[in-house]
């Protein structure tokens, strides 16, 4: 088993499950890591009221499911990002609120010291997922931490999943790709906390469990470019919305959003510092 070079991370991610599908075997290896979710999981427009009775149900259930895998990982905490006012950032929507994202991280990783930050790698699959890439690599250059990332997800040109390979190889001399082949111990923790995600089985089925990639992230604010995203599609039911295949933000809609963090984070004396 090669050694992680790290041993205390936090591991940052968009959605409960996320953790586990990209990190249940790292987080088995690690002497300690604090998981931190940067949303409810919730995204609106999706019937979820109809079918958990409201929305606040279906967070409940998240919640749960989420408490209940990191459970399978005794030495590992986890908590959510918070607004000021202690509420939760709604999933998909982490592109408009990104100050306070950053923030809340911050405030957390600050507390926590981490020897690294473990976040997702901006890939064009999942909107949120590249919103947390960009906030984990300003957090980690505020706090001079170490950062890497994990692949996720996204759609190659046939529309096909492509699920945890980095779909750039090298960009811009991006670190060397460490792939993981877990144990058979760390695979059956790994199976026992995906399966505590009832509500998302149908996603969760298609990830196999035996592989965790990650690589030294070298992206700076330049790598966030219309390139490697030009549209976000993930939803692809009805109902259709504005990050799906019909109705697309385009990356350049993303990419202002960045800009405007970046503006406001320089008017920041408590940020700026940092640098
Ligand atoms: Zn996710």
């Amino acid at each position: 088993m090669l050694a992680e070079p790290f041993s205390r991370p936090l591991i940052f991610v968009a959605h409960p499950d996320d953790e586990t599908l990209a990190c249940g075997g790292l987080l088995q290896r690690v002497a300690a890591a604090e998981v931190v979710f940067a949303t409810d999981g919730t995204p609106a427009g999706f019937g979820l009221e109809r079918r958990f009775g409201n929305l606040k149900a279906y967070t409940d259930l998240r919640f749960q499911e989420a408490s209940r895998a990191m459970g399978h990982v005794p030495s590992a905490s986890f908590q959510w990002l918070t607004r000021p006012d202690g509420t939760y950032f709604a999933d998909m929507h982490v592109f408009e609120e990104i100050a306070a994202v950053a923030t809340s991280l911050r405030a957390i990783a600050e507390k926590f010291s981490p020897d690294a930050i473990v976040s997702h790698a901006y890939e064009g699959g999942h909107i949120d997922h590249d919103a947390c890439s960009f906030v984990a690599m300003h957090v980690a250059e505020a706090l001079s931490l170490k950062r890497f990332e994990f692949p996720m997800y996204w759609l190659d040109a046939s529309g096909r999943a492509v699920l945890q390979v980095f779909r750039d190889s090298t960009p811009g001399g991006a670190g060397e790709v460490m792939e993981r082949q877990l144990s058979e111990a760390e695979i059956e923790c790994k199976r026992r906390m995906m399966a505590e995600y009832r509500t998302q089985s149908g996603t969760i089925s298609t990830f196999a469990p035996g592989r965790e990639r990650f690589r030294r992230a070298t992206s700076d604010r330049l790598s966030f470019s219309v390139a490697q995203c030009r549209d976000y599609l993930y939803q692809s039911r009805p109902p259709r919305f504005y990050h799906s295949r019909r109705h697309r933000l385009s990356a350049k809609a993303l990419l202002k959003k960045f800009g405007e963090f970046e503006r406001w984070r320089a008017r920041r004396e408590d940020w700026r510092r940092q640098w």
